[in-house]
């Protein structure tokens, strides 16, 4: 069973073509960690690693726990976290900003780390979001196969659905690993990304002091 949460979010990221493209059946996770257990044998055993060695024999179960349970959980509504919201009965029409949020993820392109952080702005209008809610809601859409682009916009999706307010920011800074590990070996360069939505979008000035602000991300 989805939460109305769950089920909310999902439907606005399907209309605005923001959602991980997935197909769309009902997921069974030990049926998905046993079937991937299967396939990372395989793929061990054709990279020429001998499956019988010590260190090496738990590894396709541990691969296939971690997809199923951790790196790539959010690919399962059933894992969306529970939200708690309390009505804005005083009134708070400020900026809530939370800094500082760390993003795991991983590249779709290449299955290997992203890492940085993550800031999220809102103006609350009618409710307002336990603020360690929005940490989780990072968390969810972080795990799974991402580009920053899409995983910086289905935060903002999430957040303006579940808020019901569209003054949303949301902005991520993070190393690619697979810039970083192989391909151009660049080990310090950083990718923001932006997604603005309602007054942070349209008012310049409420814009650039979300960009600009001092708290590092
Ligand atoms: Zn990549």
């Amino acid at each position: 069973m989805l939460s109305k949460e769950a089920i909310a979010v999902q439907q606005a990221l399907i209309q605005e073509g923001l959602e991980t493209p997935m197909i769309q059946r009902s997921v069974n996770p030990s049926q998905q960690q046993h079937d991937t257990q299967e396939i990372i044998m395989q793929l061990m055993h054709t990279l020429g690693l001998d499956l019988r060695d010590d260190s090496l024999k738990g590894t396709p179960a541990r691969i296939a726990k971690m997809f199923t349970h951790e790196i790539f959980a959010g690919l399962n509504y059933a894992n969306f976290p529970s939200i708690t919201t309390v009505d804005n009965k005083m009134n708070v029409d400020d900026v809530i900003n939370v800094s500082q949020i760390q993003v795991t993820s991983t590249c779709e392109h290449h299955f290997i780390t992203i890492d940085g952080f993550a800031q999220v702005a809102y103006i609350p209008k009618h409710k307002i979001l336990g603020l360690s809610k929005i940490n989780r809601i990072v968390q969810f859409f972080a795990q799974r196969p991402q580009i920053q682009e899409r995983l910086t916009q289905q935060i903002k999706i999430a957040i303006q659905t579940l808020t019901d307010s569209a003054d949303v920011a949301v902005r991520i800074r993070a190393t690619h690993f697979c810039v970083k590990a192989r391909g151009v070996m660049d080990t310090s360069s950083m990718t923001t990304t932006l997604a603005l939505g309602g007054q942070f979008k349209e008012n310049k000035s409420l814009r650039a002091e979300f960009v600009h602000s001092t708290e590092q991300v």
